[in-house]
């Protein structure tokens, strides 16, 4: 075992949205961090920050204002994580969240007091808080039903113009599509290749040429977002110069360009503010020291490092981040093994329907806490005075339903750093 004697103020466990943003806050506030963890909802996300979209999810009801929708969902559902923050400690956390973003090079926009509409990539609308810039024209092309040019290429797959105007033909006329050959592109084609392939002028310039023939009508050009992996606002900028045309990118689906974006900003952004990254590596066990301390083992077998850390920032995830478990008869947390808030017996995690309106009581499942954000055990009282959670660990809430999943994961560690100075 490699030794390491440094000793951080914070251990984030985790490199979700949860786990980015509480690293990038609590770097903010001048402590030693160190972050662990390997790929999570955000490698796969649309790229899109979602706040709060639906409430109740049996109705499936959508709200235009994300805040109205917090302060419905509270009311109904007082354990809801947002009840335990106030509405400027999130607004706070997206919007120093999205500055950092911005200054590394990835723009991202929306409205203060309302939701975006977004299309999607099966061409339904999406209700969203902050979207990438390159996104955004495509949501004003929508308000205004303008005139518009989907394209998509021969061999990407995930992503079908027909398919978007065939959902929208009767609220949006003019919209249209064609489907071109790549430049340079010949069989199955994917995202990060063609982004790649597009930082390249040329490809830019003979792509543009493809399109133009079919695009003297509209006002707007939308791509499948595949418009370059690092700078994909000059690229957009760039398409609009050749074509005179206002273009705009459509997340495709997951894998898509968006995660690997925000990924690389962390990547390159954290460790330039001094936090110690361990990425790809799991914590593999934690000990707790005389002096209250803990000591993590990071990864496993010859490369496994004991980190020590004052404080922790549990950001696990559920089941796709692997935050939580499932056993044959209940769900466990495996860090810590952390009490889990879940339902009396398996026969219950499920609905009868797959697609059932109100979803699955599992997926409510998490870790119970204070006040503080602190993980409580099961008589109430926090597991360690230290260690405070944030994300989709926690219980009492549905992201995935309830259109909350960046905003909530964001909103929460940004509290949950908030507390732990104190
Ligand atoms: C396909 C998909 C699309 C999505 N699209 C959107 C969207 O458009 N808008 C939106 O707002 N949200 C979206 N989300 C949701 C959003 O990504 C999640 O809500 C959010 O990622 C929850 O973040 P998290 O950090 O809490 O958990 P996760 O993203 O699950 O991350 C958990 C992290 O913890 C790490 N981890 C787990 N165990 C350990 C351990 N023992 N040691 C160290 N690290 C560990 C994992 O490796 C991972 O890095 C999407 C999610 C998915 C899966």
């Amino acid at each position: 075992m490699t030794r390491n004697d440094d000793t951080y103020d914070v251990m984030v466990i985790g490199a979700g949205f949860a786990g980015m943003a509480a690293a990038l806050f609590a770097s903010a506030q001048g402590l030693k961090v160190v972050q662990t963890g390997s790929t999570g909802g955000i490698d796969f996300s649309t790229g899109f920050i979602d706040l709060m979209g639906v409430h109740p999810v049996a109705e499936g009801k959508r709200w235009r204002n994300p805040w109205s929708a917090i302060e419905a969902v509270v009311r109904d559902f007082p354990k809801h994580p947002y009840g335990l923050l106030s509405t400027d400690e999130i607004s706070e956390a997206i919007d120093i969240f999205t500055r950092f973003l911005v200054e590394q090079g990835l723009e991202y926009v929306g409205h203060q007091e309302r939701n975006t509409c977004s299309l999607t990539p099966a061409g339904t609308i999406k209700r969203t808080y902050r979207v990438p810039k390159t996104a955004w024209n495509g949501s004003v092309a929508l308000g205004q039903k303008a005139p518009t040019l989907i394209v998509d290429f021969h061999g990407l797959k995930g992503f079908s113009g027909a398919q978007l105007v065939e959902t929208q033909k009767h609220h949006w006329p003019e919209l249209k599509t064609v489907r071109i050959q790549f430049p340079g592109g010949r069989g199955e084609l994917y995202p990060e290749h063609m982004a790649w392939a597009l930082a390249d002028l040329g490809i830019q310039e003979k792509m543009i040429a493809a399109i133009m023939p079919h695009a003297v009508d509209v006002e707007y050009i939308g791509f499948p977002a595949v418009l370059g992996l690092n700078d994909p606002v000059k690229i957009v900028n760039h398409l609009e110069k050749l074509s005179e045309k206002q273009i705009f990118e459509i997340p495709t689906i997951p894998p898509s360009i968006a995660g690997p974006r925000l990924r690389a900003v962390f990547d390159r952004g954290l460790p330039s503010l001094g936090v110690r990254t361990h990425s790809q590596k799991m914590v593999t066990g934690v000990k707790v020291l005389d002096n209250g301390m803990f000591e993590f083992s990071v990864g496993t077998g010859a490369a496994m490092l004991p980190v020590t850390a004052k404080k922790a920032i549990l950001a696990t995830g559920r089941f796709f981040g692997k935050g939580l478990r499932a056993d044959r008869k209940k769900l466990v947390e495996p860090v810590f093994d952390l009490s889990v808030v879940q339902p009396e017996e398996r026969g219950q995690w499920h609905a009868q329907e797959f697609f059932a309106p109100q979803g699955h009581p599992v997926n409510s499942a998490g870790i119970e806490v204070d006040e503080r954000l602190r993980p409580v055990d099961a008589s109430g009282r926090p597991a360690y005075a230290n260690l405070h959670a944030a994300g989709a660990i926690l219980a009492h809430h549905d992201w995935m339903r309830m259109k909350c999943g960046a905003g909530l994961a964001i909103a929460t560690a940004y509290k949950a750093v908030k507390e732990l100075m104190r």
